[in-house]
């Protein structure tokens, strides 16, 4: 049989089901690809030996009626996994073993999967390069100086390297969009509230969502349909009716009215990504989709309202690492004081202190209310942009990032820049709103683009089924050659 890691997860359960290749197989292959593919550094623990167990089990005691049945799958490791060790790509949580299982993870299991490993991230999930990471940065397979993205990097450079058949990540600000469109992938962040957030690290919990990330649209319906679902354990948690987002899928998309946003064509955008753009438009337009130019007026203000949302979030939510409960303690420090100090000044990262840093200052009398109090009200006026704008559109279509993935080292000088790649990703946070990112094209050399299609609140089924159509028809094809191993 070819090789079967290069498949897509649709596949590898269609070859699971008709017992083409055993579940004790498909972890073979995955243990193989990984052990050779450590230059990516997209692993921070790997659980072989408890996946082979997992594995033979199912295959002694098959159910083929499930979701996602025998599949070994490695999770972004903000992912609290029982009995595993779980980072958050942070030093302050480097012998932290959860007593207990995310909601989501615990879904995905339920469904007949099981774990192979925790994927290296930015540190809390803060950045875009996953060079914010205790644990060193992560090599994107699409080239040796590349970064993945991030913070989702791990799991963007092991899905697209056939290190794992899907996987899921976080996203606050982007951090699986992002990811997705720099390796040519799919990621989806879904509406606010679809999949619990309970037994995931937080970052800012107000915006944070875990979401699958996969090759293909299908295998994100698939993934989504596991993962989604009430849990009373969170309190934001939607309570409606599960939905079966792939027997649902759908690639008729005639007479959607897809809105194109004005402001989404920012100065120093490259011409590449324009031009994807219109590539993605008249692909729509010729399976019958309706283009209408659109205007999300506030959208400029959405990067620094985020930049003070997500980091006030972030300081409070951290103060939690003090050295007591959780993980790493400083063995300096004469009194309790000074041992907090140590602790949280050793275990905390640069981009993490910064972040709490500004965090602390918008929060602090005085300044609150210029702030905080600000950016909640512009939040708002972010989200009735998009809302004025549903009552007479389906979906709308924008480029994922505003350019290709970066170098390594590239922008960790300049802070700015490296929040600017998240300009398209983070309005879509701010609002609540489902959106996936799908490859669409490369630029001159060959790396790959993604669009952003987003819908409205509890939408997910219609954007997915918009980008199975386009999946279809635009012809992207990863072509990732494997100079790692
Ligand atoms: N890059 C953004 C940040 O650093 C988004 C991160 C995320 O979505 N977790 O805040």
């Amino acid at each position: 049989m070819a090789d079967i890691t290069n498949q897509s997860l649709n596949e590898i359960i269609e070859n699971v089901k008709t017992k083409k290749v055993s579940s004790t197989e498909l972890i073979k292959a995955y243990v193989k690809n990984i052990e050779s593919a450590k230059k990516l550094n997209a692993f921070v623990t790997t659980t072989f030996d408890q996946a082979l167990d997992k594995a033979k089990q199912f295959d002694n005691k098959p159910n083929f009626d499930q979701l996602l049945p025998g599949i070994p799958l490695a999770v972004k490791d903000l992912f609290c996994t029982e009995n595993t060790k779980t980072t958050a790509g942070s030093n302050i949580l480097n012998n932290f073993i959860p007593s207990y299982e995310s909601t989501v993870t615990k879904n995905l299991w339920n469904h007949g999967s099981f774990l192979l490993g925790k994927l290296n991230c930015d540190e809390f999930a803060m950045g875009s390069s996953n060079e914010t990471s205790h644990y060193g940065n992560v090599i994107n397979p699409v080239g040796d100086q590349l970064v993945p993205g991030g913070s989702s990097g791990g799991s963007s450079s092991a899905l697209a390297a056939d290190l794992t058949p899907a996987t899921i990540g976080t996203d606050t600000g982007g951090s699986i969009r992002q990811p997705a469109s720099f390796t040519g992938t799919v990621g989806l962040k879904p509406t606010y509230g679809l999949c619990s957030r309970w037994g995931i690290v937080a970052f800012a919990s107000s915006l944070d969502q875990a979401g699958p990330m996969t090759k293909t649209i299908k295998d994100c319906a698939i993934m989504l349909e596991a993962m989604s679902g009430f849990d009373e354990k969170d309190s934001t948690s939607i309570n409606k009716k599960k939905e079966q987002y792939s027997k649902n899928l759908k690639d008729n998309i005639k007479g959607l009215k897809i809105g194109i946003p004005k402001e989404y064509r920012v100065d120093n955008m490259p011409k590449e990504v324009d031009e994807l753009w219109e590539k993605g438009k008249k692909i729509l337009k010729d399976l019958g989709a309706q283009l209408i130019d659109i205007s999300l007026p506030h959208t400029k203000y959405a990067l620094p309202t985020y930049y003070i949302v997500a980091p006030a979030e972030a300081s409070s939510n951290l103060a939690r690492y003090d050295g007591v409960r959780y993980g790493y303690r400083s063995k300096q420090g004469k009194d309790l004081i000074e041992m907090y100090e140590k602790t949280r000044s050793e275990g905390f990262g640069d981009e993490v202190k910064r972040r709490i840093l500004i965090g602390t200052y918008v929060l602090s009398s005085g300044y609150y209310d210029a702030y905080y109090l600000k950016a909640q009200k512009v939040r708002q006026l972010i989200k009735k942009d998009f809302d004025d704008s549903f009552k007479k559109i389906d979906a709308i279509l924008t480029p994922s990032t505003p350019s290709s993935a970066f170098k390594i080292g590239e922008k960790t000088n300049d802070p700015v820049s490296m929040y600017l790649n998240d300009i398209f990703t983070v309005p879509v946070n701010l609002a609540g709103l489902p959106a996936l990112s799908m490859p669409a094209g490369v630029d001159k050399q060959g790396h790959p683009l993604g669009l952003q299609l987003i819908g409205k609140a509890l939408d997910e089924q219609k954007i997915l089924n918009i980008g199975y159509a386009f999946e279809k028809n635009c012809g992207f094809k990863n072509k990732i050659k494997k100079w790692w191993s």
